[in-house]
């Protein structure tokens, strides 16, 4: 399967225009140094133009000229280590279909097992296998034990490279260095410090891979994360931290490498989004490929930016998340310049296992079951069951938050239920003929009880700050620059809140409507046609939410409050409804912000 691209009309309905037209705007400066042509080359597979394995014609086909080397790669696992399913907001409908059919996808096990079999032929020299962080926080036993579960399983999978993720520092600093500090491969971040300026990890780290020297320069984000003032990371939380000084930065430390370790290649290994990573690309100087990380992108045809010169082509990649992609890329490099390249997204399923004759690491899978094994009793009780597809990855609403905030709502009689805009996390497979089951582990992904601290909070708000608190979110995802574009940060709320949006507005205009309906039934609006109504501004809501604010309601814990929820309920189904509504057409062409 590995010889062929995944089709086009695969790619997530959330790779939306943002990413179609941004990467079609070459930016290139008058002075401009020609970069080399760089051509999309089929895909060579495993154990190609190697003796004695059964190939497909295509394997045999003359390689491309230049120096070969393969990036695996993977990002966003979120500490799913054991396989999981997980659903695309737009496969809400047809995900059941497809998990019947394919099972679940990732697993730690798996992936090694495809990396073993993709190291073979002329790959077996050449590749580096590297991770772009959000790796500890996510799974129900990687929260539990605060990432520390994660790390032995991750010590076997043979990793060249890894930079850390905003979610990696969801605890305290202490934690963060602890559990890193237990790795045995190299950590790498050109933009983290500690609070007295010292950085935290080496900025780059320089690899002989097969015939060519690899430079990686590793760059984190720390958005949406509690990092307080423990660590210091520059270009982070939208403009202008991402500006200028930044971009000069990393070009300084670009040529920097360059001029002093002469290195054939320089990869950055990214955290910082997609929309991020391809501005970057274009506003920098000496990267040649970026492997990407943070916004969760199934990138199967990757954007090939010109770079601030001119004087080279940079790939933009990134593999989804919860390992159900290994990418893949393999490229040939020409006196310095990447020349020609081609890309898969290897979806890591039993199938595609079969496929490459490939099987499952069994050093890996056996840590991963020891990892999960001291919480399987609690975590595996049913409590219920649903009858739709729940899954967090839509950018204003999606069926688990919709769920939750209701469940909240609907729990602790108040008028609205709020929701960090988090969009990480294994899905729940349910349809109306065949309902699926809800576990308790299942609860502590829908809750994801480290956003917060596992208890649930009352506070109230005004329609102003409610307002104010969209207004935020949607700026970072809908804003005027692409380095605003954090990651999903819209807050998500129960069915009362209601609101509809225009995307490629100035930034606090994005809101159309917006009405917030009291217990009793009174429809408050607070915005109408894009004008705030100022008089409604300041009436008080009663809210509820999992995130600290407010006062904790004692004697409970968030995920115990869902669970008897849930068993009160028996079965549920959410659906994606009209508490959301994005108006109007988006922008076909959003070069001017570029
Ligand atoms: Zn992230």
């Amino acid at each position: 399967m590995n010889s062929t691209y995944v089709p086009l009309e695969h790619i997530s309905a959330y790779l939306s225009w943002k990413k179609i037209v941004i990467a079609s705007a070459m930016f290139l400066s008058s002075t401009a140094i020609a970069a080399p042509h760089v051509e999309k080359v089929p895909n060579v597979p495993p154990g190609a133009h190697n003796q004695g394995i059964d190939l497909p014609d295509q394997a045999q086909a003359p390689l491309p000229d230049g120096t070969p080397l393969q990036i695996l790669w993977t990002n966003d696992t979120h500490g799913f280590f054991l396989p999981v399913y997980h659903a695309e907001y737009s496969e809400i409908d047809s995900y059941a279909d497809t998990a019947a059919t394919e099972g679940k996808v990732g697993g730690y096990a798996q992936i090694a097992g495809l990396v073993k079999v993709l190291r073979q032929g002329i790959w077996e020299q050449n590749t580096l296998f590297v991770d772009a962080g959000d790796t500890f926080d996510g799974s129900p036993v990687a929260q539990m034990t605060r990432g520390q579960a994660v790390v032995p399983v991750l010590n076997a999978m043979g990793y060249d490279a890894w930079t850390p993720g905003n979610r990696d520092f969801a605890w305290d600093k202490a934690n963060f260095m602890a559990v890193t500090g237990q790795l045995n491969f190299p950590m790498v971040c050109a933009n983290l410090k500690n609070a007295d300026g010292t950085y935290v990890f080496p900025r780059y780290l320089v690899k002989q891979i097969g015939g060519l020297k690899v430079a990686i320069i590793g760059l984190t984000s720390n958005a949406g994360a509690g990092t307080g003032t423990d660590f210091v990371v520059s270009g982070v939380g939208g403009l202008p931290a991402v500006g200028a000084a930044f971009e000069n930065d990393i070009s300084a430390l670009a040529a920097t490498i360059r001029a002093t370790e002469s290195p054939d290649l320089v990869i950055a290994l990214s955290h910082m989004g997609f929309y991020i990573d391809q501005k970057l690309a274009a506003h920098t100087t000496g990267i040649d490929v970026i492997v990407g990380a943070h916004t969760h992108h199934n990138v199967y045809t990757p954007p090939v930016v010109a770079n601030a010169d001119g004087s080279r082509n940079v790939i933009v990649l990134q593999a989804g998340s919860h390992g159900k992609f290994l990418g893949q890329l393999q490229l040939w490099v020409q006196d310095g310049k990447v020349t020609s390249y081609s890309n898969n997204l290897v979806r890591v399923t039993a199938q595609t296992l079969d496929d490459m004759h490939a099987t499952p690491d069994p050093t890996v899978e056996a840590l991963a079951e020891q990892a999960y094994a001291p919480f399987a009793s609690v975590l595996d009780e049913v409590i219920g069951q649903t009858t739709t597809v729940l899954e967090r990855r839509g950018d204003t609403q999606s069926t688990m938050t919709n769920f939750l905030t209701d469940a909240l709502a609907e729990r602790y009689g108040v008028d609205g239920a709020r929701f960090p805009g988090i969009r990480y996390g294994s899905s729940i497979i349910g349809s109306s003929s065949n309902p699926g089951p809800i576990t308790v582990g299942d609860v502590w992904n829908i809750v994801s009880p480290n956003f917060g601290d596992n208890k649930v909070y009352t506070f109230t708000q005004t329609g102003a700050q409610i307002l104010g608190a969209l207004n935020n979110g949607l700026n970072t995802e809908y804003g005027t620059d692409p380095y605003q574009w954090n990651g999903g940060d819209v807050f998500r709320f129960n069915d009362r809140i209601k609101y509809s949006f225009k995307v490629g507005k100035p930034n606090n205009q994005h809101v159309w409507n917006l009405s917030a309906t009291k217990l009793n039934g009174t429809v408050v609006n607070l915005v109408t046609n894009g004008v705030p109504v100022s008089a409604n501004l300041s009436t008080v809501f009663t809210f509820a939410s999992t995130l600290p604010g407010g006062t904790a309601v004692p004697n409970v814990t968030a995920v115990d409050e869902i669970v008897s929820y849930i068993k009160s309920k028996g079965t549920i189904a959410p659906k994606i409804d009209s508490r959301t509504t994005q108006i109007g057409s988006e922008p076909t062409n959003v070069t001017d912000i570029y």
